[in-house]
């Protein structure tokens, strides 16, 4: 029945279009601007070209269904039926982007980060009344599609154990359920799938299961077996590929070896830190190995020779051996080739997705013609060893002898009111920055506009009231890049756009060398903010941690090694606010938790070294300097001493959406904490009653002397219209809790 899998593949691409494409699309259509005719013709076209394109560098084996028009998980959960009553409309795409987006009076489904991505996707809502119905539309056109180009495709979809594994429970749910109780009648609409494609004269088809890298429990690997038993007895259905990635099966490989599937993928850059003897291949003999070699995650060549022994490795202990990459090639830009700004040298050592199609089908071509045990003439590059700096934080003064300092150094009110950063950007000023870039307007004009928007900032917020200002971060594209583009060690592309969400995309900065500080990067706008003001303004920075996670980092040194090199930079960055008589400085890392491994037995040290490193770049100013840190993610729990460890004088949280639950976790706190009380993501205005009653409840848990208030996050993509108002009324909370207490 099975036709033998061919011999090179990527077990997924980019969809957003080279200039992102899917992005302008999907935009101007959901703002009424365009038909739903020219939409389904750009993602057409997208696809054709991806095809194309992949034929054309020498890929043999092509997936399909890798398109979405905002997220696989949310397109499994349509193709399965899952699909809550209240988002159901007579027009599917509606009924589609009503749960990813929302619709009139109706909140999206939730939204959370697949993995340690920076991608994040939608979560299913499964209840034990869900009915599931199979709705194969998409995979099967994608099919038709490509066959009427001549090309034969393998279906990609998220496999039934990961799909509820990443689904949470329907509200109405009783207490106990879990979504994986429903994997026979999920198993059921994968059963009527494969007929179809069957049917259809698919020969392969994908099934990822990324969540098989986690610590899966014995129940959730027997549910698995049983599952992949079922599909892999089926009569009448394609060859299988189940296909793991970032990281490697441990436990749950045996179970997929001992399922009756065709092939396994595994991800052999981040699943091999042990080599490949340690995971055990052997047990796939007899099954096609997708051998991922080819990096998903980084933007890296790859190294040949350790590729191409890997899976001579693999070919050796387990028989058949097909190229690939370590997960899809969705977590990387287009093309490097577009970055004729690049240093040459630089541009030299770079892979983007087209680069990474090409050196899998260099690698089938090479693997082809090397005989069995033949390692290649060059051993693996030795890796030198290098000694680091050891940087121990020497520790600030115990909090209490530090927040007295503080206290007589600051003078501030109870119940002190700040912001988290930014202030919105408005349209000017991006459009000066692209003018900026583009040689239009010159440096001086540009640093003028960026100084009148802080005298506006300051202006408004002394106008209104708060205790602790900001500057507004006018300057910063982003709050990562801006770093990136002011430190040595980086480099910034210009189309290296890669899919965040839906339509959204972020370009990560590229990491490549030792990190340095040329000089001093925010402080003289934080300096000419301070001199328009005789209150404190916070420094603003961005911590190490999340420097590094949204960034694409050099491989040739350990991550924590990379992290405590841009500690020292903030390090350096902190101790020059300070000198220039900035009293609060903020260290924001909210990226702290996307980083926590997925193994358990991983988290401690990660945690460790992160904490350090934070520690490192916020200790060296003396006990008045207050520090801040800013944490954008409700469910602190699962990092909760992590969170305690990083030892600053003052943390605000992200809480207006799960108010009880982060009063729970960070409640016992014992230093000062500022839950949010203003939902920025919503363009709703609270009321001052609203803002005062969130405050009333954490003082609860928090006492009034460690009490902060502050919105949920930066105020970047709201107007100063919703801010104004905003901030109006959370300054009379403060004021009317601030008199109760008096
Ligand atoms: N200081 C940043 C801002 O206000 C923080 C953003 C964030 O937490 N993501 O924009
Ligand atoms: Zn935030």
């Amino acid at each position: 029945m099975t036709s033998s899998f061919p011999a090179s593949t990527v077990l997924g691409y980019p969809r957003i279009g080279p200039d992102r494409e899917l992005k302008r699309a999907l935009e101007s259509y959901w703002e009424g601007r365009s038909s739903r005719a020219d939409l389904e013709e750009t993602a057409r076209r997208l696809r054709e070209d991806t095809w194309r394109r992949l034929a054309a560098l020498g890929l043999e084996g092509l997936p399909s269904n890798t398109f979405s028009y905002y997220d696989q998980v949310l397109d499994t959960a349509v193709l399965l039926g899952a699909v809550p009553a209240r988002y159901r409309h007579d027009d599917d795409l509606e009924t589609y982007f009503a749960m990813a987006r929302g619709a009139e009076g109706i909140a999206p489904l939730r939204m959370t980060k697949w993995f340690d991505t920076n991608y994040h996707y939608i979560v299913p809502e499964i209840g034990p009344d869900t009915v599931f119905s199979l709705d194969a539309a998409k995979p099967l056109a994608e099919v038709r599609e490509a066959l009427a180009l001549g090309l034969e495709t393998r279906p990609v979809l998220v496999g039934p154990v990961t799909f509820l594994l990443l689904s949470q429970a329907a509200p109405d749910s009783p207490e106990g359920f879990a979504p994986l109780d429903r994997l026979d009648d999920v198993a059921e609409v994968y059963a009527r799938l494969l007929a179809e494609l069957a049917a259809e004269g698919v020969g392969w088809v994908q099934l990822d299961e990324p969540a098989l890298v986690a610590d899966r429990t014995p129940a959730e690997l027997a549910a698995a077996e049983a599952a992949y038993g079922r599909l892999g007895r089926l009569e009448n259905r394609p060859a299988l590929l189940v296909a793991s990635y970032f990281g490697d099966l441990g436990d749950a490989l045996p179970v997929l070896a001992g399922a009756p599937v065709e092939a396994v993928g595994l991800d052999l850059v981040r699943g091999s830190a042990h080599g490949v003897d340690a995971l055990g291949v052997e047990a796939l003999a007899g099954k096609t190995v997708v051998a991922g070699v080819v990096s998903g995650r980084d933007v890296w060549r790859t190294d040949r020779d350790r590729a191409l022994a890997t899976l001579l490795a693999v070919r050796e202990r387990a028989g058949r051996v097909v190229v690939s990459t370590s997960c899809s090639l969705l977590h990387v830009p287009y093309d490097v080739g577009r970055e004729t700004g690049l240093d040459p040298a630089l541009r030299e050592r770079l892979a983007f997705a087209e680069q990474k199609v090409a050196e899998v089908a260099e690698l089938a071509a090479l693997l082809a013609v090397t005989p069995g045990h033949h390692l290649p003439g060059q051993p693996a590059a030795q890796e030198r060893p290098r000694t680091f700096p050891a940087r121990t934080a020497e520790g600030r003064a115990p909090y209490p002898v530090r927040a007295a300092a503080q206290a007589e150094h600051l003078k501030l009110p109870l119940l002190p009111v700040t912001t988290i950063g930014s202030f919105p950007q408005t349209g000017e000023l991006r459009r000066a920055r692209a003018a900026l870039a583009a040689g239009e307007i010159g440096e001086a004009a540009y640093e003028n506009m960026v100084r009148a928007e802080i005298e506006q900032v300051i202006a408004l917020q002394e106008r209104l009231g708060l205790d602790v200002l900001v500057h507004g971060e006018p300057e910063r594209n982003d709050m990562v890049q801006y770093f990136a583009e002011h430190l040595d060690g980086f480099a910034v592309t210009r189309h290296g756009w890669v899919q965040s969400y839906g339509s959204r995309c972020t370009r990560p900065p590229i990491l490549h060398g030792d990190v340095r500080r040329p000089g001093p990067i925010t402080v003289r706008w934080a300096q000419y903010a301070q001199s328009l003001t005789s209150t404190p303004v916070k420094g603003m920075l961005t911590g190490p941690v999340t420097i590094v996670a949204w960034s694409f980092v050099r491989d040739d040194l350990p991550l924590r090694e990379v992290v405590f090199q841009v500690a020292d930079a903030v390090r350096e960055e902190v101790g020059d606010l300070e000198e220039a008589g900035i009293r609060v400085i903020q260290v924001d890392e909210p990226a702290l938790r996307e980083l926590v491994p997925l193994r358990r037995a991983e988290q401690g040290a990660y945690l460790e070294w992160a904490v350090a490193a934070y520690r490192w770049a916020t200790s060296g100013v003396s006990e008045h300097t207050q520090i801040h840190t800013h944490l954008c993610y409700s469910d602190a729990d699962q990092i909760l001493a992590a969170i305690d460890a990083l030892d600053a004088d003052v943390t605000s949280i992200e809480s207006a959406r799960s108010r009880g639950r982060v009063l729970g976790v960070v409640g016992g706190f014992s230093r000062g904490l500022g839950p949010g009380v203003y939902d920025i993501h919503s363009p709703r205005v609270p009321g001052a009653d609203e803002v005062e009653h969130l405050l009333t409840e954490a003082l609860r848990t928090v006492p009034a002397e460690r009490l902060w208030v502050n919105p949920d996050c930066g105020l970047k993509t709201r107007s100063y219209e919703q801010v104004e108002a905003a901030l109006a009324n959370v300054v009379e909370a403060a004021a009317r809790l601030r008199e109760r207490r008096s």
